[in-house]
């Protein structure tokens, strides 16, 4: 059979390609670095996380918390942070936890190490320099990570938290469908993925707003707590400020 080895060839490069896309891409993947996409299950706790902020939703979403007495994580980009230096000290203010999400959003994919490694550690200090908490979490732009990725989080003390389930609030999709992206999968211990801001600076978060009370009162009429990812992983964010 003179064709057994080219389809064999092919068909074990597939399969290398299909595991480098599970390593890099897969939510759950441990194969690069050890990664949270869940807390503990034996807690009727979950956790509220936002990602891409801050930005002026950042501030509706934080009013809606208030409202709710419910703490969540922010996932913040360092060229926001520039931005929107109040809105991030606001965030602290008000008792949130908050993770490095890169500077500038960009794919840690097809980087340089040395990019990657400027991506995390700009980051860091400008988020510690505006708001005065280090942080100790860290979530890639797309969920996306690789080794240079987990050498330059690893050097910072920073664990890699994923998601569970995701509200898929980038869709043009209603606030109820939001919500109810959420509700329908979430169990204790989930970490629940929503964003505050747009990567892409194309649309406003406000579905995203009028979803939140939705989903907080879903939890709570199942009894779930909402509560800060610190709590849920036992990982802690170091306040600077005294
Ligand atoms: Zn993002």
């Amino acid at each position: 059979m003179r064709l057994g080895l080219p389809i064999l060839a092919t068909g074990s490069v597939a399969m290398a390609a299909a595991s480098l896309y599970y390593a890099v891409f897969a939510v759950r993947s441990q194969w690069l670095g050890p990664t949270y996409w869940r807390g503990r299950r034996d807690r009727n706790a979950v956790a509220l996380t936002f990602d891409d902020g801050p930005s002026p939703d950042t501030e509706r979403i934080l009013d809606v918390l208030a409202a709710h007495k419910a703490s969540a994580t922010f996932f913040m980009v360092g060229r926001e942070v520039e931005s929107f230096p109040g809105i991030a000290q606001r965030v602290v203010a008000e008792g949130h936890d908050v993770g490095n999400h890169s500077y500038s959003h960009a794919s840690y994919l097809f980087q340089r190490a040395a990019e990657t490694q400027n991506q995390v550690r700009r980051a860091q200090s400008v988020i510690a320099e505006t708001i005065g908490v280090r942080p100790l979490i860290a979530r890639p732009p797309y969920g996306v990570r690789t080794r240079a990725y987990f050498r330059a989080t690893r050097d910072l003390g920073l664990q890699t938290v994923q998601w569970e389930v995701a509200g898929f609030d980038w869709k043009r999709i209603t606030p109820r469908q939001i919500a109810d992206n959420v509700l329908r999968k979430t169990r204790p211990g989930s970490i629940i993925l929503l964003h505050d801001g747009d990567s892409e600076k194309k649309v406003s978060r406000k579905n995203t707003v009028e979803a939140l009370p939705l989903i907080i009162e879903g939890l709570r009429d199942r009894d779930l707590q909402i509560a800060p990812l610190s709590q849920l992983l036992a990982a802690k964010t170091e306040n600077l400020t005294k």
